[in-house]
């Protein structure tokens, strides 16, 4: 059977048991579904991979031989072991396929091994979760890549029911995003991060505030699709965090100070530099410049000094010493 008929089937198979009213059902589901759009990816690198390669492009392992006509040194795949997400992702992304938003292939992935973690009170909403993101990346990536309508390769009745599972879920994230929209958030790096908010039990994005007229760490959160509730600082400290890595990243590459950095408080990566608090405990930097030269102090000291720069703690410590 075709690679890319096994990828059909096993998205086909995944929608069925989505069908049943059954937790294991859910499971396997999900297991199916992220088979199957995996092998969509891997069929593309099956068709790119050069002839007589060995299906290069999808092993792990890839040795270089001479081709005994040309004397042409070429690549072929050795051994049985396929590649994995990342190097499906980094493969396919150098040979020039655009337009697929990767982040929902890790999103799938990570639901796929949530799963096996969560078994007992596993969630339907992670499995419509599931499906909104392989149907993007089906759309993003059937026409332009492999030149196939969606609904062509996986019939009628399997995309009709992705579609209107990917509707209930879409609206339930625009309803707790609106919810969390009208939140008024204590710092702006938070209202930024709305987007990176998910439930801390379940990891799913289908989270909103308690009560939204609430403010600071009175804010909590209820998970609509685990029901589980949650502090403040338990889904804003994480958020802030993931947020600000890119940006974080490229301050210090250019020499400046980051936007956040890791709270002594609370750990998360979400203590607000220009501030001086963290965004997800509130705990605060007591000092911002040197209590004996005035001069400001670098982040490091503000972070770990007694309110002296440097230069004056080394300048106290030898006096003391004598
Ligand atoms: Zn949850
Ligand atoms: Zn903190
Ligand atoms: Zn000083």
């Amino acid at each position: 059977m075709s690679m890319l008929r096994n990828a059909v089937e096993s998205i086909q198979v995944g929608m069925e048991d989505f069908h049943e009213d059954d937790d294991r059902r859910v499971l396997s589901a999900i297991r199916n579904l992220y088979a199957g759009i995996l092998l969509l990816f891997k069929y593309k690198l099956q068709q790119l991979s050069p002839i007589n390669s060995d299906e290069a492009l999808l092993k792990t392992r890839v040795i270089p031989v001479t081709d005994p006509a040309t004397g042409e040194v070429i690549w072929i795949g050795k051994g049985k072991k396929t590649v994995e997400v990342q190097d499906i992702i980094e493969r396919l992304n150098a040979l020039g396929i655009t337009g697929v938003d990767w982040k929902l292939l890790k999103a799938l992935q990570d639901i796929r091994n949530d799963i096996e973690h969560y078994y007992s009170q596993l969630p339907v909403e992670r499995m419509k979760e599931a499906v909104a993101n392989a149907l993007h990346l089906i759309t993003q990536f059937c026409e332009p890549h492999l030149d196939e309508r969606p609904v062509d390769i996986l019939g009628q009745e399997c995309w009709d029911l992705m579609l209107s599972v990917t509707a209930v879920f879409e609206a339930e994230l625009r309803a707790c995003q609106e919810n969390l929209n009208s939140v008024s958030w204590p710092f702006d790096a938070v209202t930024e991060s709305i987007d990176s908010m998910v439930c801390p039990e379940c990891e799913s994005r289908l989270v909103k505030v308690t009560d939204p007229t609430a403010t600071r760490d009175a804010i909590t959160f209820i998970c609509s699709s685990c029901q589980e509730e949650a502090l403040y600082a338990a889904v804003v400290g994480p958020a802030v965090s993931a947020r600000m890595a890119g940006r974080n990243h490229w301050r210090v590459k250019d020499g400046d100070e980051p936007v956040t950095c890791a709270c002594p408080e609370c750990g998360e990566d979400a203590l607000l530099v220009d501030e001086g608090e963290c965004a997800a405990c509130f705990s605060e930097l007591e000092y911002s410049s040197c209590e004996d030269c005035e001069e400001p102090l670098s982040l490091e000291e503000r972070l770990y000094s007694e309110g002296k720069c440097s230069y004056c703690q080394h300048r106290w410590d030898k006096i003391m010493a004598e």
